[in-house]
């Protein structure tokens, strides 16, 4: 009998695995993959993120691994072009962008040194049920063997599509159809910082990642995904001559040496994140468009205030149902308006007031550096859209 089923053990699974077993409780980890494993990412490690790995005292491994820090942004939207970055959030002053080979073993390993069993190549099928309350999990390993475990509470972090959410009949919420796709690959030999560059429904960009490599991606509208697919290399490259043709020529300094990927975007949505005996957290229990690059970072934020919760749910400090009620509760409120800004910027047709406002930005670095600080979700997009906050930018009197 354990304490916590972890279903999933990538960002948001291994981490609340790791946190719940350094509190001291029994717990057991499955994933259905065996490690390492690559996932499909652009793998951008915001600020937030990167402070709560500093807390956990996993960040110094993680720059140990070789990812190249990111401190310059470059930004445009039609004519409107701005480069800068956040100052510093929770004292974290750069960013990342581990691949996920790297991210999730890290997380994993810490789990697996604070206690936690983490097992791969384990796919759960089923859920063991007393009544309405869910006590185990029923799955296959790796040999086709049935495994069987119990425990006090199942967590389900496994993904958007996730198999708990799907048992349990957790609904979602709130949701915004996906209309993109995207498609990245790796170069070597490129000098680059972080770009992001929105055009004609299109968007393109990249950033450094591990061993010198830097990700080069496009994003398009769903409506371009088959004839994209027929000739990708070339469409990729006209996605860059189209978007930036400064960078399609900076492209050409360096080399792609991986193949293309190529994943549609689901749809953004909230999902209904607990019951009796389960709890969903990360992109099962919210997920949205990775335009902002927040996926991970939320992962992070929101397993924390999960193991927070269940720790004063079995310790008898509150209900658990209780105390599961507020996790929902409170992540819902605090990504709201993140939720929003990242679901508006990925329609790749901003709002005229966002265009009206990146094409200030120049003018103000404060309000740049607001506008990185937003984008790394150190700043709601409720607190910069904020009338009297965008005054000085926008109306010349005021300034
Ligand atoms: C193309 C793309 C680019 C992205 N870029 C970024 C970015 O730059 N920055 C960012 O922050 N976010 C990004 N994201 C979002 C980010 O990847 C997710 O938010 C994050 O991976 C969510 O982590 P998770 O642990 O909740 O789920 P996942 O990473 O999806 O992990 C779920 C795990 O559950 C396991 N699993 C699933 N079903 C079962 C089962 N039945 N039994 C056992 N195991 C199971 C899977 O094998 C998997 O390992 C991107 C997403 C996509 C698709």
């Amino acid at each position: 009998m354990h304490d916590v089923i972890v279903v999933g053990a990538r960002c948001a699974g291994a981490t609340v695995a790791m946190l719940l077993a350094r509190r001291g409780y029994r717990v057991l980890c499955v994933d259905q993959a065996l490690f390492p494993k690559d996932a499909v990412s652009t793998h951008m490690l915001r600020q937030k993120g990167l402070a709560r790995l500093r807390d956990w005292g996993l960040l110094d491994q993680l720059k140990a691994t070789g990812c190249t820090p990111i401190h310059s942004i470059t930004m445009s939207y039609g004519d409107a072009r701005f480069s800068g970055f956040s100052d510093p959030i929770d004292g974290i002053a750069e960013t990342y962008a581990p691949r996920r080979i790297v991210l999730d073993k890290l997380l994993q390993d810490a789990a697996r040194s604070a206690g936690a069993e983490v097992r791969e190549g384990v796919t759960v099928l089923d859920l063991v049920r007393d009544g309405d309350v869910v006590t185990g999990i029923v799955g296959r390993d790796r040999d086709g063997e049935r495994v069987v475990e119990h425990a006090r509470l199942v967590i389900g972090a496994d993904g958007y599509a996730s198999t708990v959410a799907e048992l349990t009949g957790a609904q979602k919420y709130d949701v915004i159809p996906g209309e993109t796709f995207t498609a990245y690959s790796y170069w070597s030999g490129l000098k680059m910082q972080s770009e992001l560059r929105i055009g004609d429904k299109q968007a393109v960009g990249g950033w450094p990642t591990n061993d010198g490599k830097t990700l080069i991606w496009c994003v398009q509208y769903v409506d371009r995904f088959a004839p994209f697919r027929t000739d990708v290399e070339r469409n990729f490259s006209l996605a860059f001559e189209e978007t930036a043709p400064d960078l399609a020529d900076l492209l050409e300094t360096g080399e792609r040496d991986e193949r293309f990927y190529i994943a549609r975007y689901p749809d953004n949505f909230y999902r209904e994140s607990h019951g009796p005996g389960w709890a969903l957290v990360g992109d099962a229990g919210y997920h949205k468009d990775p335009f902002t690059g927040l996926g991970i970072s939320d992962a992070f934020t929101y397993a924390d205030l999960l193991a927070e919760r269940v720790h004063e749910g079995l310790t008898g400090a509150r209900p658990l149902e209780e105390a599961l009620a507020d996790y929902q509760a409170q992540r819902d409120r605090s990504s709201k308006a993140m939720y929003r800004f990242t679901c508006e910027s990925s329609r790749l047709v901003l709002p005229d007031k966002h265009v009206e406002v990146m094409r200030a930005l120049p003018s103000s670095p404060k309000h740049t550096q607001q506008w990185f600080r937003m984008m790394a979700g150190g700043l709601s997009a409720r607190e910069f859209f904020a009338e009297d906050n965008l005054a000085a930018l926008l109306d010349p009197q005021v300034a």
